[in-house]
């Protein structure tokens, strides 16, 4: 290498080291950090890489060689008697494979078993216990020395002072994770608002915030809890393996996380990762990923561990669902109801697995609350199947040239000028016969949960829209081959299977059919209810507001749009038009009434033998519905575990609570195993 190209390696390796100890000092110290994990974790990624090709350049005081950041003066040193470590990651399978190959060939042999457990994304504390008496609580700091905050860890109800065993050891270091639940961050929030403090951008930041409180009263304000998931020097007890672990520290009164789970293969460890990714959302505390143990402590001894940390353990982290990048432009879409959102176009980039271009930014006052401005670095999220958004600027990323969005006066597409009703957040233009409007409402038409119509996409809309081709859905039906065969890029075979799949979508169900008329506040659910409470579409398009308010699941707001829709000449005309076209609906299946006939439900927390979503499936495959939020028309709640802020209100309204077993005895299942 030459003398210029080291000097540039040591020049980018020093520029990320002050970049990477800014970070840790903002998350680690300030508990208000400026970039995403993933962002951090690029970074890191990126220093190992060049520590690793030039070894020599390591310096002692790089991020990577230690831990978090050094304890704050403000509270007393507490040194643990066994260093308390970061964690490997692993992003992909082959990196968990990778780990247990270098454990294989330390040990001579796979690792005889593992655990798997959620990683909670709190603080770290260690708590000591003499004699079984609590006598200190401290956090992480930098590994080696942390803070003491034993009086702020006392406020939390699940830490026990004194533990629940009959013989306490002379001494144990019981090491877990303080977090504070998701549903109370709004509520830690206002109080900080109204105290003109700056507000916690996530549980964990609120949980660390909140931990290192010099006023313990502060800390005891805060609905913190805490998972323990180790145990850390012990003196007197005799334990051979973390299962063994998790147990006592259990059976000592002490909240261990539920969800942990033994298996002997790293394919079983890869099947309880694969079973979180997608459900870790509902519980309610964040989690980032899950921790990965070799069970027996003797093999944990011989595998020992590196400066930051063990060999023994591995964070497999869940896919990144926040990620930093550039607004390079904000626009406004008009949606099918006419609403103007404004739409962030972004420098592309990864997000949970997929490339993010476009994040909503929901409406005005939301652009205006998170000041978004064209030019901005920004952290843009996308958790489960939401559409992404942006969850915040970062502000001191700004040059000055950042340019503020102003919501048009004017519809971008048919210049019609757009109304925002007084008290109403949403923008709208007015014109029913706007384009974008029309175009909108005829590609959810024909979209895939509507009625399907197969190879009749948004492109071929856009174009038989354009060339005044079809003007509504009742235009469709009328679509010849050869209009078809005339457009840019159509082959004959595609235009004939665009004619069969529009011959196709004429015989569906009444279902459907609702929902491809875009009825605003009238989803797939919704529409299903309405098919199968009134049976036929003269039924319904006769209703009163008071008898399809009346229809379990559906409320005052819904029941209204559903009256005016039907009672607008021009959307009477379009469904004898469409009826006109051959529209056919399949009989309502006479399914005999479900034994919930009427019920409505809903499911808070996690259940522990099925995933909430195949419940709710079975509510529904027996005539129940289930709500997304606890009123006084709510029949029952299915609290599973960690239930969140919905089981609180439930009781408040004297709804009744059912626990997952009752649940499976009332619908005549036995618990599925
Ligand atoms: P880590 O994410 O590497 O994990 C170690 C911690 O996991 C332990 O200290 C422990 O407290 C916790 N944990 C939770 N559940 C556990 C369980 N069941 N078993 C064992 N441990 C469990 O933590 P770290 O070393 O504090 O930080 C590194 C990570 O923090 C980075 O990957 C990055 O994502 C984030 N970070 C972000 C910024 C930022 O500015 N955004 C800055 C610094 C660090």
């Amino acid at each position: 290498m030459t003398a210029r190209s080291r000097g540039a390696v040591i020049r980018h390796m020093e520029a990320l080291r002050r970049q990477i100890r800014e970070h840790n000092y903002r998350y680690y110290v300030l508990d208000a950090s400026t970039v995403s994990d993933a962002e951090y974790d690029r970074l890191m990624a990126k220093l190992r890489e060049l520590e690793a090709t030039h070894p020599d350049l390591v310096t002692p005081d790089s991020p990577t060689q230690r831990v978090g950041a050094a304890p704050s003066a403000a509270f007393a040193a507490v040194v643990h008697r066994q260093a308390m470590l970061s964690l490997q990651n692993a992003f992909t399978d082959e990196d968990l494979r990778a780990w247990e190959r270098r454990a294989q060939t330390i040990l001579g042999a796979p690792p005889a078993g593992y655990v798997c457990e959620l990683k909670i994304d709190g603080a770290a504390v260690s708590l000591t216990y003499e004699g079984g008496v609590l006598v200190r609580g401290a956090t992480r700091g930098d590994g080696t020395t942390g803070e003491d905050v034993t009086a702020n860890l006392k406020t939390i109800r699940s830490i026990p002072l004194r533990l629940r065993v009959e013989h306490p050891p002379a001494l144990v270091e019981v090491r877990g994770e303080v977090y504070l639940p998701r549903s109370r961050l709004d509520e830690v929030n206002r109080e900080r608002q109204a105290r003109g403090e700056p507000l916690f951008a996530n549980p964990r930041n609120a949980a660390a915030g909140s931990l290192r409180q010099l006023d313990p009263k502060v800390t005891a304000s805060r609905p913190l809890d805490i998972f323990v998931y180790g145990i850390g020097h012990t003196e007197g007890l005799d334990l051979g393996t973390q299962a063994e672990a998790l147990d006592w520290l259990r059976q000592a009164g002490l909240k261990v996380n539920p969800h942990y789970r033994a298996g002997e293969t790293v394919d079983q460890v890869l099947a309880c990762v694969r079973h979180w990714e997608p459900h870790h959302h509902d519980l309610d505390y964040d989690t980032d990923g899950v921790v990965i143990k070799v069970n027996r402590f003797d093999q944990q001894a011989e595998l020992g561990a590196t400066s930051q940390s063990p060999r023994w353990a591995i964070a497999y982290k869940f896919p990144a669902e926040q990620a930093v990048t550039r607004v390079v432009d904000i626009t406004v879409y008009v949606g099918r109801t006419g609403a103007l959102t404004p739409v962030a176009k972004l420098e592309p980039v990864r997000v949970s697995g997929v490339t993010v271009t476009n994040a909503t930014l929901h409406n005005e006052d939301e652009v205006r609350r998170k000041d978004v401005r064209t030019g901005d670095w920004v952290v843009v999220q996308r958790a489960g199947e939401v559409i992404p958004e942006v969850v915040s600027v970062l502000a001191e990323r700004r040059t000055g040239e950042e340019r503020e969005f102003h919501m048009p006066r004017t519809c971008p597409v048919c210049g019609a000028e757009v109304v925002r009703p007084e008290g109403e957040a949403v923008t709208r233009c007015p014109n029913a016969a706007c384009p974008a409007q029309a175009m909108e409402r005829l590609i959810h038409f024909g979209s895939r949960d509507a009625m399907n119509i197969d190879g009749v996409g948004p492109k071929l809309i856009q174009q038989l829209w354009e060339r005044g081709m079809v003007k509504d859905p009742a235009d469709l039906y009328r679509l010849a081959h050869q209009d078809l065969a005339a457009l840019e890029r159509m082959a004959d075979k595609s235009a004939q299977n665009a004619l069969a799949s529009i011959a196709r979508s004429r015989h569906t169900t009444l279902a459907r059919f609702l929902y491809a008329l875009g009825i605003r506040h009238v989803g797939q659910h919704v529409a299903e209810q309405l098919a199968r409470h009134f049976a036929t579409l003269d039924r319904l398009m006769a209703a009163s507001f008071e008898e399809v308010r009346d229809v379990p699941g559906i409320g005052p707001t819904i029941a209204q749009s559903v009256v005016d829709f039907f009672h607008e000449p021009r959307n009477r005309a379009l469904v004898k038009r469409l009826l006109a076209a051959g529209i056919t609906f399949a009989a309502q299946e006479s399914r005999p009434a479900g034994k919930l006939e009427g019920t409505e439900f809903i499911f808070t927390g996690t259940l522990r033998r099925r995933a909430r979503r195949q419940a709710e499936e079975l509510v529904k495959r027996l005539g129940g519905t289930i709500t997304g939020s606890v009123s006084s028309k709510t029949d029952y709640l299915v609290a599973g575990e960690d239930p969140g802020s919905k089981l609180e209100r439930a009781r408040k309204l004297g709804v009744k609570i059912l626990t997952e077993e009752e649940f499976f005895a009332m619908v005549g299942e036995e618990m599925p195993s």
